[in-house]
């Protein structure tokens, strides 16, 4: 069925190209791990690995931002949420992840006043034209997101908005990379990296993890054609026994990133330890306020800092995130566990292996990308 799709895709002709030319590159068993959930949902709906030779096998990584927001951080933006003289900022795929015992959606549903919004800047309007109320914006994501985040926190201090904070959740694409090569469980052996983190980011960081755990990089754009060409640059890295860092997304990423981007993290934001959902706690895999900026962290000023949790064991996301499972291998995939009612992030975002393996892999008899 997910064959179909890649015929409407409007470079069909050329993504089988690609394939055979990766058919004929490929001589052993390779294990590539695409780290974005992006890349994950398009591969599966557009069935790139059905395309691919068996020999290679494509492991779905932990990039999905909404997947690694850690619970105890939900039960965090709940209790702020709920709150009578707070106005909660969210972007939407936020709302359905579960808490330990709710979502933002049902704070919603109960009357408080959580809105969906499109931009941080969006937030600090609304403190602007709230000034009775607190206003406070949830700040996930990758590097991807957080040039936005950032500048909305400096501009608040431009205002002296003293109404405006964030919950802050950042996480770091480099140290999850390391953390999946130091895992023992570990099989992949080559990554695409996500390119619009090396947009912002640049691709030095990637440097050292090549040489020091040999694996080739290659940065991947999001397209059909964008993720084959990085498959095909890996595997030829692969077969060649190289380990380097290289760029398939060139229309967007540079060696040096977006410097006025990282100049406004470095202003804003400081590298602390992240935990990760269903991973755990990552070193340095995080960005929180600096001092400069921490009178904004909602955390510190509505005293939730201290609120933890455990994920639900019954949930395998960890073992999902870290491509040590596929989602069909969780007893509650499409059971007790679906979009409509999820047990875990990974079925809730449109980035979710889960929701993706859901919406295009149901069935069994399709081919599995982690066999
Ligand atoms: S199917 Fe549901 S319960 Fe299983 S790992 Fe995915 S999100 Fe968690």
């Amino acid at each position: 069925m997910t064959l179909k799709f890649i015929d409407e895709y409007r470079g069909a002709r050329q993504v089988r190209q690609l394939a055979d030319e990766i058919r004929r590159k490929t001589t052993r068993p390779w294990n590539i791990m695409e780290i974005c959930g992006g890349q994950t949902n398009a591969i599966l709906r557009f069935g790139l690995d059905e395309l691919l030779p068996r020999e290679l096998t494509l492991i779905h990584g932990p990039g999905c931002p909404v997947c690694v927001t850690p619970i105890e951080m939900i039960d965090r933006a709940v209790a702020i949420a709920s709150r009578p003289d707070a106005i909660f900022c969210s972007f939407g795929d936020m709302l359905r992840v579960p808490g330990s015992e709710k979502d933002l959606l049902r704070v919603k549903s109960e009357g408080g006043d959580v809105r969906i919004v499109y931009s941080p800047m969006d937030a600090v309007g609304l403190a602007r034209a709230n000034p009775d109320r607190q206003v406070v914006f949830f700040a996930i994501g990758f590097e991807t997101t957080a040039p936005a985040n950032a500048m909305a926190v400096a501009q608040a201090a431009r205002l002296g908005l003293e109404n405006f904070s964030v919950l802050v959740s950042h996480v770091l694409v480099p140290p999850a990379i390391r953390a999946v090569l130091d895992s023992p469980h570990c099989v992949v052996q080559g990554f695409l990296a996500a390119g619009h983190v090396c947009t912002v980011m640049g691709t030095g960081d990637y440097l050292p993890i090549a040489r020091q755990y040999h694996v080739p990089i290659v940065v991947t754009g999001f397209e059909p054609l964008d993720i084959l060409r990085g498959v095909s640059m890996c595997v030829e890295q692969l077969e060649q026994g190289r380990a380097e860092v290289e760029n398939a997304y060139g229309r967007c990423v540079r060696p040096e990133g977006n410097p006025a981007a990282m100049a406004q993290i470095d202003a804003v934001f400081e590298t602390v330890d992240r935990k990760w959902r269903g991973i755990g706690l990552i070193p340095r895999s995080g960005w929180a306020l600096g001092e400069a900026y921490r009178r904004f962290d909602a955390a510190r000023r509505f005293g939730v800092e201290g609120i933890a949790a455990d994920e639900p064991a019954e949930c395998i996301a960890g073992e999902v995130l870290q491509g040590h499972r596929k989602p069909r291998d969780c007893p509650m995939f499409a059971g007790r566990c679906t979009p409509e009612h999820p047990l875990g992030a990974p079925m809730v975002s449109a980035e979710g292996a889960c929701a993706a393996y859901h919406r295009y892999r149901r069935r069994a008899g399709t081919r599995e990308t982690h066999e």
